[in-house]
């Protein structure tokens, strides 16, 4: 019998200002690893750079019961392109030597995947890659995930890796491995529907409280600033079905306590899609608590979806509304109408949400947006008593606010991604000024008083 190849799957560093375990989790390279455990020929081993729980880091790091919590960090020489910057730059997650160690441990792989999300995250990818070339020589290294998708040109030039892996990894991965593997014994089955995905391979994860699920992928509307529909062409949502039985097979097996939504547009077509997996896990009545991260929309929340909610248990509820700036949202933001969020924190307060914990993402940075209008937006959050989150605006490849810096001089097309950062926008001259920047968030940051 031929011996098993062995693959190495690798969650990068975050290397950043600031960084933050707000539910992150690598799900594409999950789903990736599920896959190829399905092929008995392959042997799996996974170093997940952000692991926070990992026994050898040298301390316990603080984690929320909603599985939120921060990350070890290690200042590292700020890239010069960010000189402007006044802040600190830092390579988050395991310590170098804790990865070195790992590294140490592994038998020499035939092959490593890679994954990175943020486009200006690829630092963290250069060092991996550089480490594995050390220990490990000329093993074949593929990146996939969201950089490499928006940005192949770049990746090829800049990360090391041998072949840049763009889209959903399913379709694709498995005639990928065959020819870089040489194994004619890989399957070629491609994947056509997330349906048809076997669940995330979770077993790899350390700590298994708190996971995402992902119910549909891609987004049927074209926000401005927005990756969402670039990254999947196709909008597509799962049989509900199927989405109870993933998180009943997750609570069974991984006993979890979170579940974390990594939809972009959870609610769309909520009567075929969320209200009837809803109503299903409700009448499961599992000790569950559920969140929505990304932002839910906010003329979606009716009595009957504030009311599901509350049964199911969610917790961390976060509204993407982006502005109150009716010219801003005809411009940039078509999923969002006047009076909308007022409805859904009447709709949200009669099930017994408070106001002050219901979170309202509101746009700064997006290009020539203005400061009064962004101050604006934040009172008019606070005067309707819930919890103002600012959204910090990145430019990313291929949208139309990229475009618009691109074409007017305020951002090369070739620009080093990491001038994407969330936090350079006030320094490079196409929004609000440093100063602006600061006094909105001391704005979010103050008390309201009643
Ligand atoms: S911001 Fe939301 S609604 Fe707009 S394109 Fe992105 S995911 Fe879709």
């Amino acid at each position: 019998m031929p011996s098993k190849k062995d693959i190495l799957l690798i969650n990068p560093w975050i290397c950043d200002f600031t960084a933050y375990d707000f539910w992150l989790n690598p799900l594409g390279l999950l789903y990736i690893a599920a896959i190829l455990k399905k092929h008995s020929g392959f042997s799996l081993h996974f170093i997940d750079c952000l692991d926070r729980h990992h026994p050898l880091l040298g301390r316990k790091l603080k984690t929320k019961p909603n599985g939120r919590g921060t990350f070890l960090k290690e200042e590292v020489a700020k890239p010069s392109v960010l000189k402007d910057v006044p802040r600190k730059y830092s390579r988050y997650g395991i310590p170098l030597k804790l990865f070195l160690h790992e590294l140490e441990h592994l038998p020499s792989p035939d092959l490593v995947l890679i994954t990175c999300t943020m486009t200006y995250w690829y630092p963290g990818v250069q060092l991996v890659v550089e480490l594995i070339r050390k220990r490990f020589g000329q093993v074949p290294v593929i990146l996939g995930g969201v950089y490499p998708t928006l940005m192949p040109e770049h990746a090829k030039g800049s990360c090391g890796a041998d072949i840049i892996f763009q889209g959903p990894g399913e379709r694709g991965i498995l005639p990928l491995l065959r020819e870089v593997l040489g194994d004619n014994s890989c399957p070629e089955h491609q994947f056509e529907t997330l349906d048809e995905i076997p669940w995330p391979a979770f077993e790899l994860l350390r700590n298994k409280k708190t996971l995402p699920v992902l119910t549909s992928r891609g987004c049927p509307f074209k926000c401005s600033f927005c990756a969402a529909p670039l990254l999947c062409k196709n909008f597509e949502q799962r049989m509900p079905s199927s989405v109870v039985s993933e998180i009943e097979y997750n609570f069974k097996k991984h006993e979890i306590r979170n579940v974390v939504f990594y939809d972009d547009t959870l609610l769309f077509k909520k009567n075929s899609h969320v209200f009837p997996f809803l109503k299903e896990i409700i009448k499961k009545n599992l000790p569950l608590v559920f969140h929505t991260p990304n932002g839910l929309h906010v003329k979606e929340i009716d009595s009957e979806m504030a009311s599901l909610f509350k049964a199911a248990n969610f917790q961390s509820l976060f509204l993407s509304q982006e502005s109150l700036d009716k010219n801003l949202l005809a411009k940039a933001c078509p999923k969002v109408s006047e009076g909308d969020l007022e409805k859904a924190l009447v709709y949200l307060e009669k099930e017994g949400y408070s106001r002050q914990g219901i979170n309202v993402y509101l746009m700064v940075g997006l290009p020539g947006q203005d400061i009064s209008c962004i101050r604006e937006s934040i009172l008019h959050v606070r005067r309707l008593g819930a919890r103002t989150r600012l959204a910090y605006f990145s430019p990313i490849p291929g949208t139309e606010e990229w475009q618009y810096l691109v074409e007017n001089g305020f951002l090369a097309r070739d620009a080093d991604p990491l001038l994407h950062n969330k936090l350079t926008f006030p320094y490079l001259g196409w929004s609000v000024s440093p100063q602006d920047f600061e006094s909105v968030k001391e704005m979010v940051n103050s008390p309201i008083v009643a």
